[in-house]
Order: structure tokens, then sequence, then C-alpha cells
């Protein structure tokens, strides 16, 4: 529901639910002995349902619901039996367009649910009220609702709030890093807290888990900016203090205006507001076509690259040794210098060229050494971010990602990637892929700036990777990827706002590649993702080459590009490198004739479907050793093929 993943549980038509974990407990309990009063947070039976995933092709998980809520009731009577007075369930699901049958299957639910306990229903990332006449009539207590990511919707819920429930304002933003502007906040509440009096509760948007903990400990940021932000402790702080003020507390109320006041000062800074980006962004949208069309840029990239049918290659990264983590650790302790950390990472560049050389792939990378992360990488070269030093958020499960902070208008003062791409091709004839991250990737695994939208964020981005692939292409790099791992999940929740976006972020790629020569050959790169929904636009980036992830689907998820008829080149991933199993060459040979069955062969690149980081040499180099063997051997069956569409 964020754009930090989630594990998703697989449901069967015969599973069982019974309570076997006992943490929550544990928990309540020990916050209560240590005299708190807390309000446990469960995430509730529709949500679980609906964004779990069917083990069996037509299971109807809500099958399931009769049997999960008797899950649910034994856990509201345990926490009934510990004196608990509200209970948090999150519904997240209520802020999608979420069909019929699952609206339906809401009321029954909470009627079963119904016990001594408090629920205070709970929603966040979106507006409900297209929802409310069906919220109002749950047998719940009081409701939360997010009015960070949807502040239009407050006047009609307060319209059809039931008398006797609380309203939960979700207002200060859990899922960003600036400082609330607690004074226009008390301002807009006011009349609310009169309403509702004891009603009203103030509270952050969402869960603070997606937000980095505490800024007080950060010691990485620019100065003048730490009194932009607020970290979870210091939104807790920002909670309880514009309770106070909204409790007609005169202290409270001067308290906020202060501080509010750095806000104030940021919204008139020069070096936020930079009137020679915004006027070339004016200018943006006439840049976003390549001169000339994929049908006849292909001639000229052939010619220019004369590569093998079936060429080989990979996305990106190689594996990130104990070495080059230890020489990144050493470089940022001061423990080696500039020099001593440039020539590590060169040799790691060098050693990665000789392997590629050896393991005859066609198309090489630089390995993606000196890169800590593919966008901080970016955000510490580009003026306009903060990075932080301790600003870690949890992503996927135990994961955790240190997202860089967009403060300003961004502009590239300097080349990010060309030294790196030079040093690479300077040591082999083959071609070596410029890499960059692509500008929604960039903005969707930021915290983006609130006081402009993510589509002019994007924008600047663009506009700073168009200069890097023009000086990329002109040092010679005749290859450039843009990788956008994260184009599908940046899709905003409702259907209404999801071409909007695709729109924009498409005309961003566009703009990003678009000073491509002809010649020059924009490759991109998309991890895991349901392409049905969104392949056409993924035919609009008009990328001349795509990589995929398609190996652990079997080249399903090539449906899509065969049905659509996609028109450019693609690479589907015949490597699972998430797994550590090292693919055959008999395994790759097969996917590859599947998938060239479904695609022109003369359209079809042999790669793995992600980079390699997370892997080790050795199984990589197995690997890759199979992969171009099996490329071989498709090269030798379809020698018949001439080389055009
Ligand atoms: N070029 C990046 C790499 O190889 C791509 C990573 C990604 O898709 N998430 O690591
Ligand atoms: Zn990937």
């Amino acid at each position: 529901m964020t754009n930090y993943h989630y594990i998703v549980p697989e449901f069967h038509a015969d599973d069982r639910f019974t309570l076997a974990w006992s943490q929550l407990f544990d928990e309540v309990s020990e916050a209560q002995t240590l005299g708190y009063q807390v309000k446990p947070v469960l995430l509730g039976p529709l949500s679980y349902l609906y964004l779990g995933k069917s083990a069996e092709p037509d299971f109807d998980r809500l099958t399931l619901l009769p049997r999960l809520l008797v899950g649910y009731q034994a856990v509201l009577a345990k926490l009934s039996q510990l004196g608990i007075e509200w209970v948090q369930i999150d519904e997240p699901i209520l802020a999608l367009d979420l069909e019929s049958k699952w609206q339906d299957a809401f009321k029954l639910a909470y009627q079963i649910l119904r016990c001594d306990i408090n629920v205070l229903l709970t929603t966040y990332f979106g507006a409900v009220n297209d929802k409310l006449s069906m919220l109002t009539q749950l047998a719940v207590d009081g409701l939360h609702i997010d009015l960070s990511a949807a502040p239009e919707q407050l006047n009609s819920v307060l319209a059809a709030l039931p008398e006797d429930w609380v309203l939960s304002l979700g207002i200060i933003n859990g899922r960003n890093i600036w400082r609330a502007d607690l004074a226009h906040y008390a301002e807009r509440l006011r009349d609310v807290k009169t309403q509702l009096g004891a009603r009203c509760w103030i509270a952050s948007s969402c869960s603070l888990l997606h937000s980095p903990v505490d800024l007080s400990q950060e010691n990485g940021l620019d100065p003048t900016t730490y009194s932009w932000f607020a970290f979870a402790k210091q939104k807790m702080d920002e909670i309880a203090l514009l309770h106070d003020a909204l409790e007609q507390e005169n202290d409270a109320q001067r308290a906020c205006e202060q501080y509010s006041a750095p806000l104030r000062q940021r919204e008139q800074a020069s070096e936020v507001h930079k009137p020679h980006i915004r006027a070339r962004l004016n200018d943006a949208n006439a840049l976003s076509e390549r001169a000339l069309s994929y049908a006849e840029r292909v001639s000229q990239q052939r010619s220019a690259l004369n590569l093998p049918l079936f060429p080989t290659t990979t996305i990106g990264s190689f594996p990130q040794t104990d070495a080059i983590r230890r020489a990144r650790r050493e470089h940022r302790l001061g423990l080696i210098t500039d020099a001593q950390y440039q020539d590590a990472m060169q040799s790691n560049v060098h050693d990665a060229i000789q392997r590629q050389e050896q393991l005859g792939l066609d198309v090489l990378v630089h390995g993606e050494a000196e890169r800590n992360d593919m966008v901080e990488y970016f955000a510490e070269r580009l003026e306009g971010f903060q990075t932080t030093q301790l600003g870690w958020v949890q992503s996927y499960g135990s994961r955790c990602v240190k997202p860089a902070i967009v403060v300003a208008d961004i502009e590239r003062p300097a080349a990010m990637t060309l030294d790196w791409a030079q040093y690479a091709q300077s040591l082999s004839v083959k071609p070596v892929k410029g890499m960059l991250t692509g500008p929604v990737t960039i903005m969707c695994w930021t915290f983006p700036r609130e006081d402009i939208s993510r589509q002019q964020i994007t924008e600047q981005l663009a506009l700073a990777l168009r200069d890097e692939v023009d000086d990329l292409q002109r040092a010679g790099i005749g290859i450039i990827q843009i990788d956008e791992p994260a184009l599908r999940e940046g899709l905003p929740l409702r259907h209404q706002a999801q071409s909007d976006y695709l729109n924009w972020a498409v005309n961003a790629f566009k703009v990003a590649s678009g000073s491509a020569w002809p010649q020059t050959q924009i490759h991109t790169h998309m991890c895991y993702s349901d392409f049905n929904q969104i392949i056409d636009s993924v035919a609009a980036l008009d990328a001349d080459v795509i990589t995929i992830e398609t190996s652990r689907s079997n080249m399903a998820l090539l449906h899509a590009f065969e049905e659509f008829d996609y028109p450019n080149e693609i690479g589907p991933g015949v490597y699972d490198i998430h797994s550590p199993n090292i693919p055959s060459q008999e395994w790759i040979e097969a996917l590859l004739t599947k998938a060239a069955q479904r695609i022109a062969p003369q359209r079809l690149w042999v790669n793995p479907d992600c980079g390699l980081k997370t892997r080790c040499w050795e199984e990589t180099e197995v690997a890759l050793t199979n992969m171009v063997a099996a490329a071989k051997a498709l090269r030798e069956q379809y020698a018949a093929y001439p080389l055009s569409n």
C-alpha cells in the first residue's frame, strides 16, 4: 500500500486461523506494567484477506472470512482480558476502488467482532468519502482518516459522522519527514475541535514505520535544514503540541507559531526555489521525443553496435563483495582517502570487465561497485537533495532503506557517472552500457518535497538525467540503460488518478532519454511487475530495449508483451537472481525458446532478471557461463533469420 513493499500471505481454501503468537499480548502487558495505556493495532480482517494472494487460481479468499473472524475474536477477547479500552483496526483497503462484494462484507464482519473493546476503524493513504454510507453503519466506535494524503475528505466525513463516534484526525504526515506546519493545522482544525470536543483525536496520518526514528540523532544533514524536518519522535511531539493548542492553551498556541517559523523561512529561501530550473521545465515537453522512431533508429543502432542475434548482457550491478563494503565503510569513517577509495572501486570495475570478457558477454557493464544504492548514489551527486546518516526506514519485511530527501529544486552540478563509464569503456572494445537510475524511480524511492508536486520533482530529475545521457553519448558510450523499477509501484491507488500519473511518468522518462541520438541505444529495466495493466505505458517509454523479470513466472509475463505486440526489443530475464539456484544451460535455452515463440527472435535479448549485487561471484560466473552458452545455442538454431524486423 506504500512504495514500501510487504510480504504477501498466501491463502488456501482449507486454512484455519488460531491464536499462535503471543508477542502482541506480551508487549501490551509490558507497556501496561510500565504504566502506559495503550491502543493495540491490528490489521483488519478484510484488508488481510484482500492484500493476500489465493494459492489456488480460482479460490475466493472471502470464503475464509468467517473462519478468520473466529481468530480475530480470540485476539480481541484476550485484549479485553488485559483491560484494553481501545483497539485500532487498520483497513487500508478502504482507500481503494473496492469491489462491492468486499465492501458488503464489512458490515457483518464488524458486527461479529463487536465486543466490549472500542474499535477505531483506521484508514490511510487516501480518501474514504466514497464509502461513508457503508462505513457509518459499521459496529465500531470511531474512524481514523488520513488528512495528509486526502485532506479533501474532512468535510464529508464530518457531515456523516455518527454522533457517538470518535474522529481521529490523521494530520501529522507519517510517511514523510517534513516538519508539520502546526500553526496552520491549529487554524484549520479549530472548528472541528469545537464541533467534536473530546470526540476529536489528533494523530499521525498513518503508522510512523514509514519515517526514520529520531532527527536529534542525525548528524549528516546540512545545518540550515534541520529545522525543516521531523522524524517519528518529533512527530509524536507535534501531535501532543497540536492537541494542546486545540485545547486553547495559549502557551501551546504560541509554541505552534514558533515551531512553524522555519517553514515560513523555507518558503522564501532562494536555495530552494531556483527560477532557472523552473524556466527550463517550461520547455521540457518539447524535449520528450527522440529524433527518429524506433523503426528508423534500429538500423542505425545495429550498424553502430554490430551485435549478434540474442545479444547477452546483465542488468548493471555485480556482486557487492565484502571488500567493496569494507572500502566504503573505511572511506565513510575517514580511514582511507578519497583517492584510495577511488582506486579500490576502479580495481573492481577492472575486475568486472575482465570477468565479463572471459564470460563472452556481448554488452558489458561497469558493475556499480561505487554505488551504495541506486538512488542514494544519484541523490548525493545532485543539488536539491539531502542524504542522512541514520534515516533508515523498514522496507519489505526486515530490510531497510535510507531514502534521500528532496529539499530544493534539483540540478546536476557535474556529470555523475561519466568517469566510471569512460574508465570501464576504456578497458574493452565491446560496448559498455552507461547505467542510470530513472527519474520516476529516484522520485518514488526518496522522501519528496511537499511544496511542489511529485510530477514537478520528476521533471526536474528528468532534465538532470537528460544532460547525463548526453554527456555519456558524447564520451562514446553507445548504450545507456535508465532503470525504472519503481514505475509500476508509483501508480496511485485509485484508477481515476492512474492515467495522469502514467502520462507524466512516461513523459519524464522520455525527457530523460530524449537527448539520445538515433544510434545511441536506450535500455530500461523493470523488476517484477504485473505489466498487463501498464503495458501501453511501458511501450510509450519508447526505450530501444527493455529488460524485465520473467524467469520466476516461467515467461508467463511475456503474455502482456505478446498480446500488446510490443514493438521494441525485450530481454526477458532468464536467471532469477533472487534465488540461490544456478540455472542450467538447458533451462535457460528452454526459457529462451519459449520467449522466441512469443517475441520475434531479432528483438530478443538474453540477460538475468535483475542486478547481481546480492549474489557472489562464484555462482554468478557459473550462471552467466550457462546463459552465454544458451544464447549461442539459440543463435545457431535461428541462424537462418535475416536481421530485420
Ligand atoms: N541497475 C540496477 C542493478 O543492477 C538495477 C536494480 C533494480 O532493478 N532494482 O542493480
Ligand atoms: Zn531489477
